[in-house]
């Protein structure tokens, strides 16, 4: 790695929402992009769900990337030049305090998207406990129910029917006045037998499961 580099990502530029929208990742892909630590952070600051630039605190200058065993999962972390003080380069994101090596969460990201059973999400990605197979799946539906109540639009709730006889869903307003039948409330949301999770699928119907949720988490996180 150069010295002082600033960066996580110096060779290319990072993706926009359209560009991580558009990407339609099979797994094979995948896998391949990420078949090491390095690969997957680089892929993770490539869709913003890493910052890939950092500043102390402290000292108000630009941290630099230097190795650190201390940080052993990643190997590489934040510190900055003036006070010597480091940090991890998941702080603020969607992976912070997390242990697992990024490309196991990729991987378990991927098959939830796919709609694969947790168990397989878990063993697919190379195993990990029951317990953080649940956080996980907690996480990403979080990530879901943030998204739906930050923007309560569109289509939620049973498929109707058409004037031409043909199943869609039903669509709502924007507003929750404006409807006669209110779908959008933050208990609805919390369905217990349906969940976040189904309604936002609902709601990205027919695109990247993946992709969206890349897009929500910067949203979600900011980093
Ligand atoms: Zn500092």
């Amino acid at each position: 790695m150069p010295q002082q580099q600033r960066l996580l990502l110096t060779d290319q530029p990072l993706w926009n929402r359209q560009q991580v929208l558009a990407e339609n990742l099979i797994l094979m892909d995948l896998v391949r992009t990420i078949s090491d630590t390095e690969e997957a952070i680089e892929f993770c600051a490539r869709r913003r769900l890493l910052a890939n630039a950092s500043t102390c605190n402290r000292c108000n200058r630009a941290h630099t990337i230097v190795t650190n065993s201390a940080f052993k999962t990643d190997g590489i972390c934040w510190r900055c030049p003036g006070c010597r003080s480091v940090k991890s380069i998941r702080a603020g994101s969607f992976f912070e305090g997390s242990h697992l090596p990024l490309e196991k969460i990729l991987i378990f990201m991927y098959g939830w998207s796919r709609n694969w059973a947790a168990k397989d999400c878990n063993l697919e990605s190379g195993g990990m406990s029951m317990a953080t197979q649940v956080d996980w799946a907690n996480f990403l539906r979080d990530v879901c129910q943030d998204d739906l109540l930050r923007d309560p639009v569109v289509v939620v709730g049973d498929h109707g029917v058409d004037a031409n006889g043909q199943r869609c869903p039903k669509e709502i307003g924007r507003d929750p006045l404006e409807i006669d039948e209110p779908l959008v409330s933050k208990r609805k949301y919390d369905d217990k037998e349906r969940g976040p999770e189904y309604m936002w699928r609902q709601r990205y119907r027919g695109q990247n499961y993946l992709s969206v949720m890349f897009a929500c988490i910067h949203v979600m996180y900011r980093v």
